[in-house]
């Protein structure tokens, strides 16, 4: 077991700070990555202020974790030393489920394991990627293919995977109408794999601030919801909406704009109740629906399509000392369109 360089959550309100974190003994099927780069997540900012609920400290957060293999186990026979390598929102489920089987860890029966602030099988609490150097089970590391830019790798593991798997679950494709709520970090990633997938793309955004953007990633429509006439002319409109803002929408108003049998899938959680008119899905017997990550061959799946259609997030690397300065960006929505941590800029802050 060691110690290793980590940039370290302490209280609910405290700015994070640079120490150490712990990492298991490589077991047989374990795989030790030196991290390289990991992305920033609005998730881990709601884990550690608290926003889903207690959490434990210190925390390391961070699950958008790209590296290089550093050691495996004597049973691992999928990774090598070397490997370029990822790791996203899951470390550990039952692997005996129904859903498991199917390759749904993140619907796991018996409880997925989440990679930070989740007691692992071992009764440990699982410490995630802002740090040097993590060990994880070799069921849960994927393959990052050579032609994914490294820097870019990070954010698919979990804003590229988040919008993958409802784009793939809902057959978004040639023919068929998708609207995004909101351009963000999983709102940009849904832009360019819907477009890529051969759907006819849509954003909806507050304003048109970011309308060159959403048309030069692939959208091929863009609308302010701010504007109420948004809503009046875009109505019974598309087949597929996937939602990735996190304040609470009047949903309504957003499933009068789905189809005959269209489907609204919310991405972002918020932990406010949600209320909705029945009225607004009998009209076009449409259905709301909910969708989180993805499971592990899903996930490898995607980086291998984001590989073959050369699709990567946009980001802005930052320095491990501009953590914090990131995280009120992150909340200010002032970020294009995902924030990178250059890892090997951490050690130094340690000392
Ligand atoms: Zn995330
Ligand atoms: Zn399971």
């Amino acid at each position: 077991m060691s110690n290793v360089p980590a940039y370290i959550a302490t209280s609910v309100d405290a700015p994070l700070e640079a120490g150490t974190v712990w990492r298991r003994d490589v077991g047989p099927n374990d795989v030790l990555i030196d991290i390289r780069w990991s992305g920033i997540c609005h998730s881990d900012i709601h884990t550690v202020r608290g926003d889903w609920g207690p959490t434990v400290y210190p925390l390391v957060v961070g699950h958008e974790i790209a590296g290089t293999v550093a050691a495996v186990g004597s049973a691992v026979t999928k990774h090598a030393v070397g490997d370029r390598v990822g790791v996203g929102c899951l470390v550990n489920s039952c692997r005996e489920c129904a859903n498991c089987v199917a390759g749904a860890e993140q619907y796991c029966l018996n409880g997925k394991t989440g990679t930070y602030a989740e007691v692992d099988r071992d009764g440990t609490i699982t410490q995630g990627g802002y740090a040097t150097q993590v060990v994880v089970d070799a069921d849960f590391v994927l393959r990052v293919p050579e032609s994914i830019p490294f820097e870019k790798a990070a954010p698919l593991l979990c804003a590229g995977i988040t919008t993958y798997s409802p784009l793939r679950r809902w057959n978004a494709g040639p023919g068929t109408r998708v609207a995004i709520v909101g351009l963000g970090g999983l709102g940009h990633m849904a832009v360019k794999l819907a477009h890529a997938m051969g759907a006819e793309v849509t954003v909806l955004s507050r304003t048109l601030s970011k309308r060159d953007d959403g048309l030069q990633l692939g959208a091929d429509h863009y609308f302010a919801t701010s504007d109420e006439a948004t809503f009046t002319d875009l109505a019974g409109s598309f087949d597929l909406i996937l939602n990735t803002i996190s304040q609470n929408l009047a949903l309504d108003q957003y499933l009068e704009l789905l189809a005959l049998d269209g489907t609204l899938v919310t991405l972002a959680a918020s932990a406010e109740p949600i209320t909705i008119s029945e009225f607004a899905l009998q009209g076009q017997r449409r259905s709301l629906s909910a969708s989180t990550i993805g499971g592990i061959p899903e996930t490898q799946e995607m980086l291998d399509f984001c590989a073959e259609h050369g699709i990567a997030p946009e980001v802005e690397i930052v320095a491990a000392d501009q953590i914090n300065e990131a995280w009120d960006r992150v909340l200010a929505s002032d970020v294009r369109f995902r924030f990178v941590i250059d890892i090997e800029t951490l050690p130094a802050l340690v000392g």
